[in-house]
């Protein structure tokens, strides 16, 4: 079984239906986008010796070429590795190198970056702004897409580590099935008059949402800017008509306050999936009384792509219920492909409304961590995925998180591992220590704060400490602000003891 397998199969029950749209402009039917897919496919397998199972990495902006590429490496029978085009090029090209990736698609906004780093493992760089994509259509396509088994790689998503470095999740044919199945039964039916938007990275979950609609023979909308613009997203809604789309929290509050300014109702907009990071109450009531009932929550992580929790449109919108703010305030009940249990730290199951780690199971739990036999062990055991968030499952089966145990700071719903930012920090001969967390802030979520000890005698230099930064990490992961101290809270073991930082910061013991 091969996810190409689901385009094709479109393209023969609705040729003529719109697939592929630029802003409002429609660039190929069904049966010219399966007919691009199988050309690439082609093209990449005769012509550049893609393998079924080799890597083709995509470090793109959204835009509709990246749909035409993943299909055309799955054609091939290629695992996609698909970068968030928000990493710096340092970052892309370790990913790229990580995977093994043969062959690299990219945009030439993020992608020329990348281009005199690219590693020895590259035998091709196709820009999709460059006509040599569009010769990639004029290949004998393929008359059938390869034959793929359902474990077998499909897309291997990065989530950056606890240790610093971004850990490949193996997520096969079969995960992305049950994913794409419990979305029409969970999160929302899709029909053919519908559209998804494109208002988030394709390389996350707004990417994996593709499946649902290629299914169900739906328009595929790349907005013309590429991003999150919401004049743009509510202008295209409006003429579009049934649009859905997946926003992280800070993207909904952005879209409900231009709402509010403009005097729209979202109309045009038929559902908004969020997740991705905490979604504060007062926010969804709000985007509800302004919108109408056109939100469902999920809660997901790489590991068990989009599939824990959800909370239906019906539930998002109840303020009937006696208890319906605490569930507002939840990320609803296990989807349907998914086992969702809390745990204390020997992995037994913790009575209702007692804190304990999250722990899922199910057909959707990812095959396991690329090439790292030690990480995927500590994750998945005895057949449970341990998320690394806790959280209380209440009786009627609500969970609500309680806090991540990985320290991960979700700035915008992107995800930042302390690590990564207290290395670049590290790097200054200056810095003796740094230690790195999340403060709370009313637009991202949260933003990166920076407790900095320097050595004797050394001064803070604020902007030199941002130019390492810029320098090798993205720049959406750049602290916000540079707290000096005298030394970092420890434990006996020396390990930072971070609660005791987010205290300092909540007294305002350490102000910027
Ligand atoms: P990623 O693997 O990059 O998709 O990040 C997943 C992490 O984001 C999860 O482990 C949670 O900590 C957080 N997250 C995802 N969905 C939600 C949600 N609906 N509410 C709060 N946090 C969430």
């Amino acid at each position: 079984m091969n996810l190409a397998e689901w385009l094709a199969r479109t393209a023969r029950v609705a040729p003529d239906a719109p697939a592929l749209l630029a802003g409002e402009a429609v660039v190929a039917d069904y049966r010219e986008f399966a007919r691009r897919a199988a050309t690439i496919g082609s093209a990449l397998s005769r012509g550049h010796g893609i393998q079924p199972g080799d890597r083709v990495a995509l470090f793109m902006s959204n835009r509709t070429q990246y749909l035409e590429a993943l299909y055309g490496a799955w054609f091939a029978g290629a695992g996609v590795v698909p970068i968030n085009a928000k990493l710096h090029p340092k970052e892309a090209a370790f990913i790229t190198e990580d995977a093994e990736a043969a062959v690299v698609f990219l945009s030439d906004d993020v992608g020329d970056a990348l281009r005199p780093i690219m590693p020895a493992c590259v035998r091709e760089v196709i820009s999709a702004d460059s006509p040599a994509f569009e010769r990639l259509y004029t290949a004998e396509p393929m008359s059938a897409p390869v034959l793929r088994g359902l474990s077998d790689l499909a897309w291997l998503f990065y989530t950056s580590g606890t240790t610093g470095k971004p850990k490949g999740v193996v997520m096969t044919t079969a995960n992305l099935h049950a994913m794409t199945f419990a979305y029409f039964v969970d999160v929302d039916p899709v029909a053919r008059e519908d559209a998804i938007l494109y208002a988030a990275p394709m390389s996350h979950g707004a990417g994996l949402y593709n499946f649902m609609h290629v299914l169900r023979a739906a328009r595929h909308v790349a907005p013309e800017s590429g991003g999150f613009d919401p004049a743009e997203i509510l202008g295209l809604s409006q003429r579009l008509r049934n649009v859905s789309m997946f926003a992280a929290p800070t993207m909904v509050r952005r879209l409900v306050d231009h709402a509010k300014d403009t005097g729209s109702d979202g109309d045009g907009i038929k559902t908004i999936v969020y997740g991705g990071g905490p979604m504060y109450v007062a926010d969804i009531e709000e985007a509800v009384s302004v919108m109408g009932p056109r939100f469902v929550q999920i809660y997901g992580q790489g590991e068990s792509p989009m599939t824990i929790t959800a909370l239906s449109r019906a539930l998002v919108a109840d303020r009937s219920h006696p208890r319906w703010r605490e569930r507002l305030g939840s990320v609803g009940m296990a989807q349907s492909c998914a086992l969702v249990r809390t745990a204390d730290e020997e992995g037994r199951t913790l009575p209702p409304d007692e804190p304990g780690e999250i722990l899922v199971a199910g057909a959707q739990v990812m095959g396991g961590y690329w090439r790292n036999p030690e990480a995927t062990a500590k994750t998945i055991r005895d057949g449970w995925l341990w998320t690394g968030d806790v959280g209380s499952l209440d009786v009627d089966g609500f969970l609500t998180l309680r806090d991540r145990s990985k320290d991960v700071i979700i700035s915008g719903g992107s995800n930042i591992y302390p690590r990564e930012v207290e290395e670049a920090l590290l790097q200054h001969p200056d810095v003796h220590e740094a230690s790195v967390i999340g403060r709370p802030h009313p637009e991202w979520g949260e933003e990166v704060v920076a407790f900095v000890v320097m050595r004797e005698g050394a001064a803070l230099d604020r902007e030199a400490l941002d130019r390492l930064c810029v320098d090798s990490i993205a720049r959406f992961k750049r602290p916000k602000a540079y707290l000096q101290c005298d030394a970092l809270p420890k434990n006996n073991y020396g390990k930072v003891l971070k609660g005791e930082l987010r205290e300092w910061l909540a007294k305002g013991e350490r102000s910027t």
